[in-house]
């Protein structure tokens, strides 16, 4: 995408805002967007977007419709920003777009559980299935295929069946998006630990919004306010205490509390209100796949959008297959797998990856074209890949200040957590490159020790316990191995090193935006309007900028704040609230108010 970047340099200098030549856009990516429109708001040629998305594995024209997650990866290779809409943004897309928005119908929120270990993340996935699922022609009995639905209030919910951040950062990691909503399970005996704080981190990173369950409230020494407490020590504020996030007691043991949990996902739902066009050629993501003796690849998927029928040609990455055969989780043999919907497919030539995403091809022979030119890619990558000298050509031209990294960790969800969360790092600090050279499941050997020399890079080590006689050979040989058990210290610590590596400089970044849905008061002094957050956070006290069609007419700062009649300090996106704004004498409905403030780079 680099001769793309440069040959549109003129186009983009004109726009206002930041330093450099190269404008990175913040790109606003509704549920479904035509190419065309897509192109329009990344100022790229519609032309270069049909030509990613054939490399991707889809073909389609500059009038054509595609997903929320094809368009978001398409904003990302080409070096843009993300944002994503809420509910507040589809109406205004039914507006401005002609067709697209028709063709979008709710569907039912995918959720995924997190937290701690022994929390109870397991236990409370078991009984939702056991409580709510709807006996299917296997007898009763659930079949685990990676994903179950329940039905609440004649309303459908999606869960993840695998639980924890590692897997849900995996999938994010491979360009999957799958969560509408997080449940971060937190023992109400136990309260806030490490890996409660890393899921948030990992759901907030993902822009997903959350809801508390408290766990295990059946237990004598259960203290459920001790657990928001907790929360709001480390700067998550539950409603009740002055915040917004939700939280609900349950016990996955006595099966307490879980209406009240289903209706919370209902309830969040209701705001954000995903959507998809069920008529569109299916798109979505693998949960799990394995070889079965006697059907072959056996692949649980879950649709984003569009419907999959038996009988559809699939690709996959750098496989794919027809469908033959397709069950839900309680057995049921489907012709038809609407949006959200969780199906364990049987067809595909080859095994593929949990994360990796798939595309209904309209037949056989683009579907092989596809996986042809794939495959040839990565032969080219693997040359690639081998010349260390290459690389060591770069760090003494001294042009690019690289960080290289080895990871070894504990088990592959792991590793490829890390390296998807240490190549995003490497991308968002300007200037520098961090690449992870290799990775693995284990211990460092002698041979990472060997590599590291060779590259000149650090070994990053997660969850595993580094032999005394590696420690030593290391040490000889003057390589760094630093070991983690946690991820957001070792993401934090790696983005130091990087930061070391370039002077200081500041950038700005934008928190959020609240669209304003209301005027109390305007003229001098401070103008006061009701809005709903769009998306991040804002905060009192911020810096913020007034846009109206997409121009910037005051700059201000959040003066005041306010949730219903109490001041706070800070509303996440999905929310309304009162802002004061400052030197602001004739706000209107309709205007965006962006807050912005400025970061260390
Ligand atoms: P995970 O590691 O988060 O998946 O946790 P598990 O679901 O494996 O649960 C860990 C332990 O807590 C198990 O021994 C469960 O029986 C127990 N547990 C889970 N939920 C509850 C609950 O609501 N009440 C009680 N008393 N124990 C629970």
């Amino acid at each position: 995408s680099s001769d793309v970047c440069s040959s549109d340099l003129d186009n983009r200098s004109h726009q206002a805002g930041g330093p450099q030549a190269k404008q990175v856009r913040d790109v606003v990516v509704p549920e479904g967007i035509t190419v065309a429109e897509l192109a329009n708001r990344m100022a790229e040629r519609a032309a270069d977007l049909v030509k990613a998305l054939f490399k991707m594995g889809m073909m389609v024209t500059v009038n054509q419709t595609i997903d929320q997650d094809t368009a978001e990866l398409l904003v990302t290779e080409f070096g843009h920003n993300v944002q994503r809409v809420s509910e507040s943004d589809i109406d205004l897309a039914v507006d401005t777009a002609e067709d697209p928005a028709d063709a979008l119908k709710p569907r039912p929120p995918v959720v995924t559980i997190m937290g701690h270990v022994d929390h109870g993340k397991t236990s409370l996935l078991d009984a939702l299935r056991e409580a709510r699922v709807a006996e299917g022609e296997a007898g009763g009995i659930t079949q685990h295929i990676g994903a179950y639905q329940v039905e609440q209030a004649g309303r459908l919910i999606t869960f993840i069946d695998t639980p924890g951040h590692a897997a849900f950062t995996a999938m994010r990691a491979r360009g999957a998006r799958v969560t509408d909503i997080a449940i971060i399970v937190v023992a109400a005996d136990d309260g806030v630990m490490p890996q409660t704080i890393e899921s948030i981190q990992h759901a907030r990173a993902a822009q997903v919004p959350f809801i508390i369950a408290i766990n295990k409230i059946d237990r004598a020494n259960a203290r459920p306010d001790r657990v928001r407490q907790m929360l709001a020590d480390n700067g998550v504020l539950v409603a009740g205490w002055g915040g917004e996030v939700e939280t609900v007691e349950v016990s996955a043991l006595q099966k307490l509390g879980l209406d009240d949990l289903l209706e919370m996902i209902l309830l969040v739902t209701d705001v954000t209100e995903p959507v998809a066009d069920p008529d569109a050629p299916a798109s979505g993501t693998i949960i799990e796949a394995r070889v079965d003796r006697s059907r072959g690849a056996v692949s649980t998927v879950l649709v984003a959008n569009g419907t999959l029928r038996a009988g559809d040609w699939v690709l996959v990455d750098k496989t794919g297959g027809r469908v033959r055969a397709m069950t839900d989780y309680r057995g049921n043999r489907l012709k038809e797998a609407p949006p959200s919907t969780p199906v364990e497919i049987t067809g595909l030539d080859d095994v593929p990856s949990a994360g990796d995403r798939f595309v209904v091809m309209p037949d056989e022979a683009s579907m092989r074209a596809v996986i042809k030119e794939r495959k040839d890619a990565e032969t080219e990558q693997k040359d690639k890949r081998l010349s260390l000298d290459e690389i060591l050509a770069g760090i003494s031209l001294g042009e690019v200040k690289e960080l290289n990294v080895i990871l070894k960790a504990d088990v592959q969800g792991s590793v490829e957590a890390i390296r998807g969360a240490l190549e995003k790092l490497g991308a968002s600090v300007q200037g520098t490159t961090l690449r992870v050279l290799y990775d693995a499941v284990g211990a460092p050997t002698d041979t990472d020790v060997n590599l590291a020399v060779a590259s000149k890079a650090i070994i990053v080590a997660f969850n595993v316990r580094t032999p005394a006689n590696v420690v030593t050979f290391a040490d000889s040989q003057g390589v760094e191995i630093r070991n983690y058990q946690i991820i957001y210290n070792l993401l934090d610590e790696l983005e130091t090193a990087l930061r070391g590596l370039i002077e200081p400089t500041f950038r700005e970044v934008v928190y959020g935006h609240a669209e304003v849905r209301a005027v109390f008061r305007s003229g001098r002094g401070e103008a006061i309007v009701g809005t709903m957050v769009r998306d991040g956070i804002i905060r009192r006290g911020a810096n913020a900028r007034v846009l109206r069609a997409g121009e910037v007419v005051y700059t201000t700062r959040i003066g005041s704040l306010r949730r219903f009649k109490d001041d706070v300090r800070e509303v996440a996106s999905g929310y309304e609230c009162g802002l004061g704004l400052e030197n602001v004498p004739d706000p209107r409905v309709g205007d965006i108010v962006e807050i912005f403030g400025r970061e260390r780079v």
